[in-house]
């Protein structure tokens, strides 16, 4: 199954058919939504609005453990992301879209692990992005006939307030192309659950570096955020026909050599939460 996490917008995309809510209970909590599965161009696909029906949390309340765990729980492989992001380039323009490859986590206030409680592990994250998975987001986009960029380093940050004019010049200097709040604690959450993950970042406006960026309407940067969702629409429909089969990539190992704790050690209650997520990596 291919999961599909975004905003609720995106539940009434056309040709996503047999829809069914599934209610998922984890260990770490409940997600953000109940997932809504179904089949769309071909696919089976689960999908999740990230902060909840009627957009009720903030990036800092959004339970990304809960949310990747019950993707893992229905049965999906790889996850495809949708997001709105500011640009910190005045090439990525309004409505242009980046499949990014890079991320630079600036939160402060969120839990980005699964393991703690007895269980240490360490995965790679020196390629936070399926590169597999992130060439087919591209090809999709192309193919929707959307303004595509292939890579791109996304700084994440805590919100929910926008940055501050200091704060903004400062991540430009550190060579940042667009800034979200929430897609690098899904990526790496990802990446513990050994699931393949990529992310479509929508630019809905300039970020406040940009000297226009006060003269921009609230009417135009809506103008373009809904236009995004239309596109992206599109993008995923092209992307799940693209998909191969079966991911080629090695994501799915990722926690196999991660856990360092001694296997005998790790508490009975701590190996239950984690099993559906590293399975046999704790044997
Ligand atoms: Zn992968």
């Amino acid at each position: 199954m291919i999961g599909i996490i975004g905003g609720s917008g995106l539940y009434d995309i056309e040709g996503f058919t047999d829809q069914k809510e599934v209610a998922v209970s984890t260990p770490f909590g409940d997600p953000s939504d109940p997932l809504v599965v179904g089949n769309l161009a071909g696919r089976k696909v689960a999908f999740l609005a990230r902060h909840g029906k009627g957009h009720r949390l903030t990036p800092t309340e959004i339970n990304f453990r809960a949310n990747i765990y019950a993707m893992k729980a229905v049965g999906v492989t790889r996850i495809l992301s949708v997001s709105a992001v500011g640009s910190m380039k005045e090439h990525l323009v309004p409505g242009h879209m980046v499949v990014v490859d890079q991320f630079y986590d600036n939160t402060k206030h969120r839990v980005s692990t699964f393991f703690g409680e007895g269980a240490v592990g360490h995965v790679a994250l020196a390629h936070p992005i399926c590169a597999e998975l992130a060439a087919t987001f591209v090809k999709g986009a192309r193919a929707a006939g959307a303004t595509v960029h292939a890579g791109g380093t996304y700084i994440c940050i805590e919100g929910p307030q926008f940055s501050t004019l200091a704060e903004s010049r400062i991540y430009r200097a550190w060579g940042v192309d667009v800034i979200g709040m929430t897609n690098v604690t899904e990526a790496k959450l990802a990446r513990e659950a050994g699931l393949c993950y990529a992310t479509l970042a929508m630019v809905t406006d300039y970020d406040c570096w940009h000297p226009e960026h006060d003269a921009v309407t609230t009417e135009a940067v809506i103008a373009v955020l809904l236009q995004n969702v239309a596109t992206s629409k599109a993008v995923i429909r092209a992307t799940l026909a693209g998909m191969p089969e079966k991911p080629a990539c090695r994501c799915a190992e990722a926690a196999k050599n991660a856990i360092i704790s001694a296997r005998d050690n790790i508490p009975a209650a701590t190996r239950e939460k984690l099993r559906t997520l590293v399975g046999g990596a704790l044997d």
